[in-house]
């Protein structure tokens, strides 16, 4: 039941190599801390707490940078490490490690100048770890307070990528000579996680939706967005296979910057000052995160020809699967503009 599931969640975090992986995300682990660092004003003598904090990094990066007291919770048997960590660093004066849910947990402190944490999963939201920060920043979280980071945007692309198909669909028509089409049932029914080569996006990358994480809930976490791309990528005799999907993530200053929607990180971090952003999308250096790919079931849905279209729009939906609430169902619509849409849902579990 529920119950399991969520205790086999926090085992998956209690192990080294997840965090190793994760620590050696230079993407990921940088953006935080180069937010932290240059912005030191934002943390000096403030109370911070880092909500899921793992080995402790981000804690440490606060701490470094002058919180006066941070407090590092963690459900994970991986606190046990944290507390090492802080203690072997000697900031055990100002980091204290909780362990527990911290929808369950007893604070040493009641209310924080900011929350940090690093939630974000597949496609974004899969692992369904938001909904955990946005209750505790409901809960503890100074009317005034700082989220970090303080916004996400959900970005979907067509893709071509006539290789990657023939590597992964096709190749089981001929396995070391037998025929393994056998394998093919349902290869299409999953979204699978890849690190696509920027010229496979075959048409126009569309934010779909952008989450401002100071005021957002849980409610816009589930939602049927729509999306439009213009085709500017697919030669003479190329076919769409699918749609990528990723997220970008940023860190602003204070409540009140604004992130306006459909910026990319980079546009956003080019707009001057020192921002800090990051992407997970194809036109960015990879990261553990990858991008989500929804690859058509070519047995149930037709594809779109090169030349057939201009642009393709359609809506995406994500939801929570039925007895599954770290699962997440996308489900996308495609086709021309003005006609009739073809649909199909990916399942990632
Ligand atoms: N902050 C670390 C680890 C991020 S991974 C880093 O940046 O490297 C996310 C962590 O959040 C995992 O260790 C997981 O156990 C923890 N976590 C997820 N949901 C939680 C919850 N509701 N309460 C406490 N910890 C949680």
């Amino acid at each position: 039941g529920q119950h399991e599931a969520s205790a086999y969640y926090f085992e998956s975090y209690a192990h080294n190599d997840i965090h190793e992986t994760m620590l050696k995300d230079r993407i990921r682990t940088e953006a935080y801390r180069d937010f932290i660092y240059t912005n030191r004003h934002l943390f000096a003598g403030k109370t911070v707490l880092d909500i899921g904090c793992g080995t402790g990094i981000l804690s440490l990066f606060c701490a470094k940078a002058g919180a006066a007291r941070v407090v590092a919770v963690d459900n994970s048997a991986i606190l046990d490490r944290a507390r090492e960590n802080v203690i072997r660093n000697g900031l055990d004066h100002v980091i204290t490690c909780v362990r527990g849910r911290i929808e369950d947990v007893t604070l040493p402190v009641d209310s924080f100048d900011v929350i940090v944490s690093e939630w974000m999963g597949y496609c974004l939201l899969y692992e369904a770890m938001l909904p955990s920060v946005l209750f505790a920043r409901d809960r503890y979280l100074k009317p005034d307070g700082l989220l970090v980071p303080s916004h996400t945007s959900l970005w979907i692309a067509p893709v071509a990528d006539a290789d990657y198909v023939d590597e992964t669909v096709t190749w089981w028509r001929d396995v070391y000579g037998f025929d393994f089409r056998a394998m093919q049932a349902g290869i299409c029914d999953e979204t699978r996680m890849v690190v696509m080569p920027a010229g496979s996006v075959c048409g126009a990358a569309h934010a779909f939706r952008m989450l401002d994480l100071h005021t957002c809930t849980v409610d816009d976490l589930v939602f049927t967005d729509r999306w439009r791309s213009e085709i500017n990528n697919l030669p003479e005799g190329d076919e769409v296979d699918g749609f990528l999907l990723w997220f970008d993530c940023f860190f602003a200053e204070s409540r009140d910057e604004k992130v306006e929607d459909r910026l990319t990180a980079s546009e956003w971090a080019g707009q001057g000052k020192e921002r800090v952003a990051f992407t997970t999308g194809p036109f960015g250096e990879s990261t553990h995160w990858r991008q989500g790919l929804c690859l058509i079931d070519r047995t149930k849905h037709k594809t779109v020809k090169s030349g057939e279209v201009k642009a393709l729009e359609g809506e995406i939906t994500y939801e929570i699967p039925d007895g599954h609430a770290r699962g997440l169902n996308i489900s996308i619509t495609w086709g021309p503009e003005g006609s009739k849409k073809q649909r199909q849902t990916w399942l990632l579990h």
